[in-house]
């Protein structure tokens, strides 16, 4: 019997479908890669934008023609689901089962196989962090370190779906990195909803974040998602002065304006913000920022977006993240009426992007001619693209032509001791620059 599992939205989701492969498979289920292969398919889903809701909806269609082809096939919705889209969802799922008790989906599904009688009793009954994940990657991990918010921004459903915050024992988090450091993973990320306000027992982020980087072995590590209230001095300190923490932090404004800030409920004022900004970029110089920005939120006038656009200008972030506001209902901001059409929405999305694109390829012109530290991803279309230590995408060209590409993957291997450059680290001369990224030679392997 196969599994399938469709995962939406953030790193958080993921890291989370990594678990529940991991239960499925100690129940006798074997993953698949495509959809109608599958005997059970979970939908892994996320409510935070209206669109996303929308191509779970989508997936119920198929899942008809499916059943057709397969009247054993059985469906599971989890992950994050608004109290008011779960009937709909019931109606269409075979089972709509939290993730946070994972225990459970052993009692609902049938065991494709005996394998199940040998598994762990109460494998899940703690904490579903827990469980070991079956990790998609071999170099790269999401590891959570908090889940939960508490902090309610207006427009946002993550408190209502994924409740108050809950930080993760740090001696699970120290075990978990060890086992993957030791396993030649090189880049971690701890993620959470707001990992800056990271609190077990005496700990908070700052001493976690010092913890991770005296753990031995050759590996970056990055975080998101940051809350601008919770970054304290201490903690960029910390980054400041930690090798194994990458210079990368995204920091989401939301607005560049006071006043739609207040209406999202965010508690900090532009001028605040600023100042932190200009704070990390003092201590930490080599820093890369990325914000996140939503446009159209509730009234926002031409004016407002102008002050955001300003907002970019000075503080040229070297990457963004931009959402046109979709209210979302059972929110404080859906009691405020929407009245920026769509076309608008599209309209300041192309506006900041633009902006964002100028600002980001000046600040990229300072890397040309340096040397960098690049961990190498993936191939596609004749390029080896990766990261760089303070997350720049970074490409090195392989000739197009197949004949030619060969022999300079065969070159780019020799000089790397024969070793596959995909998950190792190694040294790059920048040649030029993109907006969204850096182009470089290779130099040799790490
Ligand atoms: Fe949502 Fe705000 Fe919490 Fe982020 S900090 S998850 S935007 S409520």
């Amino acid at each position: 019997m196969n599994y399938y599992i469709k995962t939406f939205g953030c790193q958080m989701n993921v890291t989370d479908s990594e678990r529940i492969a991991t239960v499925l498979e100690d129940m006798g289920y074997k993953p698949c890669s495509e959809i109608d292969k599958a005997d059970l398919i979970v939908v892994n889903m996320c409510s935070v934008r209206q669109t996303a809701v929308d191509r779970v909806f989508g997936q119920i269609k198929n899942f008809k023609k499916l059943k057709k082809q397969n009247p054993k096939l059985k469906t599971i919705l989890t992950g994050c689901v608004l109290k008011q889209d779960l009937k709909k969802f019931q109606e269409k799922y075979d089972y709509v089962l939290p993730k946070e008790n994972l225990s459970h989906w052993k009692q609902k599904l049938k065991p494709p196989s005996n394998k199940a009688s040998c598994a762990k009793p109460g494998l899940a009954q703690n904490s579903y962090l827990k469980i070991k994940p079956k990790y998609v990657s071999k170099f790269s991990a999401c590891v959570p370190i908090i889940t939960g918010c508490n902090n309610f921004c207006s427009y946002c459903v993550v408190p209502y779906t994924r409740g108050p915050e809950v930080s993760r024992p740090v001696k699970d988090i120290l075990n978990e990195i060890k086992w993957l450091v030791e396993n030649n993973y090189k880049e971690i990320w701890l993620i959470g909803e707001n990992v800056n306000s990271y609190k077990s027992k005496n700990i908070n982020f700052s001493k976690l974040l010092k913890m991770i980087n005296d753990i031995p072995g050759n590996f970056w590590v990055r975080f998101t998602s940051s809350h601008p209230k919770d970054f304290t001095n201490q903690l960029i300190e910390t980054i400041a002065k930690s090798e194994k923490i990458t210079k990368y932090i995204s920091l989401p404004v939301q607005s560049g304006d006071d006043t739609i800030l207040k209406k999202m409920n965010r508690p900090y004022n532009i001028k605040q913000y600023k100042d932190l900004i200009k704070k990390i970029r003092k201590q930490i110089p080599n820093v890369v920022l990325s914000t996140d920005v939503i446009v159209g939120f509730g009234n926002e006038t031409k004016k407002q977006f102008q002050n955001t656009i300003k907002l970019f200008q000075e503080i040229k972030p070297d990457m963004a993240y931009v959402a046109q506001y979709s209210p979302r209902q059972g929110t404080a901001s859906y009691r405020i009426k929407d009245n920026v059409s769509h076309e608008e929405k599209i309209k300041r999305d192309k506006a900041i992007t633009k902006t964002l694109k100028q600002v980001a390829l000046r600040n990229n012109k300072k890397y040309i001619g340096e040397t960098l530290e690049m961990l190498v991803e993936y191939e596609r279309k004749g390029w080896l693209v990766g990261k760089t230590r303070n997350y720049k995408t970074i490409k090195i060209k392989i000739p197009a032509r197949i004949a030619t590409r060969a022999s300079e993957l065969a070159r780019l291997r020799s000089v790397a001791g024969g070793q596959n450059l995909i998950g190792k680290f190694i040294k790059v001369k920048v040649v030029d620059t993109i907006p969204w990224g850096l182009k470089a030679e290779f130099l040799r392997s790490l």
